[in-house]
């Protein structure tokens, strides 16, 4: 083998593929890691005591462009699909409260992304965030008290008005991020209940519509600075134009559903399967901050005459951490990658991704909290937190029971209950 002047294999410039990040990716993460520690860090333990959305820092992101349409426009923009992954990675590093307060709105985006037109996108989603001086955040509401991981199971209705072309929205959702407090809700409703998912549509809720109100503000056990509530659609009117995707297109929808052509469950799960990263990738941030920190911890911490890592058994913990973590990051870009290439998920690497950063993250943070002893279990260290908020990753955007579900029937191709 042939190798140039500073050994590398002289025909790795043509290599097709490479892990190593390019000048943006790298420039991106060092801001987004530069905003995580000098802003989010420091306010963690206050936001997470207080409970409350910290509209403060989420202003701070706005003045410097990283709570933005064009931001995160930009990173959605990365050909290879890695600036969004690595961008939540940092802020979760930073704090995961505060992280999902800033990418909770990412959620409703999306979904305007995926299924609004051209004209929907260009209305919408600037409202979903505001301007620097005056922050907004967007709440996606699809769960509802019975219908959690059965998402078909939802029995919020939208009704079309004819007459005044205007939507009629009934209905109660649950755990909405942002539920509430957003300017822009984006609801999923049933327009046929008779069809099950298939009749399910999304609607914009506009800002101040009558008959969205919040319900109880959930108290949790960990991401305490996220709020997070139920929303209640009680005779809820919007103009025609906020059913995304618009009625031709849903009418043609619910005309094909009812004929019995074949769905088109292979789109959602495409939708699924590209989100999930992203969501694996903020995992992967707040195990990275546990494993970094027991690392230090373990150098520093002296019990019988040697620092605590001399011993094997603590060791053997962090190594299997960092091996872990870094297994869940290579899931998730390479979920992130398929995405943004249009790769087909054959096996939902999506899904495998984030169930492995959400198991991951929930491993490491208790291990963490185990290396630090006593003072792992106070909350004078940050490591309680990271494990409160790390378990939220197996639980929300599907549990991790129902993404094995969805990757054994991928792989199988069979119907497992
Ligand atoms: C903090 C937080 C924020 C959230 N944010 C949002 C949001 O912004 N928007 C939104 O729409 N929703 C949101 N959710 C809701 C979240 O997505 C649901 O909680 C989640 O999908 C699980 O639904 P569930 O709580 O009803 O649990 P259930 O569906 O009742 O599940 C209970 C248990 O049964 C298991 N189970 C269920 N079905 C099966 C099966 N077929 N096989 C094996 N096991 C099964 C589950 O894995 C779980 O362990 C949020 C939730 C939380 C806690």
């Amino acid at each position: 083998m042939t190798t140039t002047a500073d050994g590398a294999p002289a025909d790795s410039a043509q290599a097709s593929f490479s892990l190593e990040l390019n000048d943006d990716q790298r420039d991106v993460r060092e801001w987004a890691r530069g905003f995580a520690a000098g802003v989010m860090r420091p306010a963690a333990s206050e936001w997470d005591e207080r409970e409350e959305t910290p509209w403060p820092i989420i202003q701070e992101a706005a003045k410097i462009g990283l709570y933005s349409f064009e931001g995160f426009g930009q990173f959605w923009a990365d050909p290879t699909g890695l600036t969004m992954p690595i961008v939540n990675e940092e802020l979760f590093w930073g704090d995961a409260g505060i992280g999902m307060s800033i990418m909770g709105t990412a959620l409703a985006v999306a979904s305007i992304f995926g299924s609004g037109t051209p004209e929907q996108m260009g209305e919408w989603i600037p409202q979903c965030f505001g301007t620097p001086g005056d922050v907004k955040v967007a709440s996606f509401c699809v769960s509802e008290p019975d219908a959690g991981s059965d998402v078909s199971a939802l029995r919020t209705t939208a009704r079309y008005d004819e007459a005044k072309d205007e939507w009629v929205l009934n209905g109660q959702k649950a755990w909405a991020t942002n539920g509430g407090i957003a300017a822009i809700h984006v609801v999923v409703a049933s327009a046929d209940r008779e069809l099950g998912a298939r009749g399910h549509a999304a609607f914009v809720i506009p800002p101040d519509t009558q008959g969205l109100t919040q319900g109880t503000k959930v108290k949790k056990h960990g991401i305490r600075a996220s709020h997070t509530a139920d929303v209640f659609l009680d005779d809820c009117r919007i103009p025609g134009r906020c059913l995304l995707g618009g009625k031709d297109k849903l009418d043609g929808r619910l005309a094909r559903a009812r004929e019995g052509t074949r769905s088109k469950s292979q789109a959602a799960m495409q939708t699924f399967e590209s989100t999930r990263p992203v969501v694996g990738a903020q995992a992967v941030g707040i195990a990275r901050a546990a494993y970094e920190y027991a690392l230090d911890y373990a150098k520093e911490r002296k019990q019988f005459g040697r620092a605590i890592i001399e011993n094997q058994g603590i060791a053997f913990a962090l190594a299997d951490m960092k091996m872990e973590i870094d297994c869940a990051r290579l899931l998730v870009w390479r979920a992130s990658w398929m995405a943004r290439t249009g790769q087909k998920f054959t096996a939902a690497e999506g899904s495998m991704s984030k169930l492995k950063a959400g198991e991951v993250a929930v491993a490491a943070t208790e291990r963490a909290i185990q290396i630090l002893g006593g003072n792992g279990y106070t909350r004078e260290f940050p490591v309680e937190r990271w494990h409160r908020d790390a378990k939220i990753y197996t639980i929300f955007e599907g549990t991790s029971e129902i993404q094995r579900l969805v990757i054994a029937r991928a792989i199988s191709g069979m119907k497992i209950a």
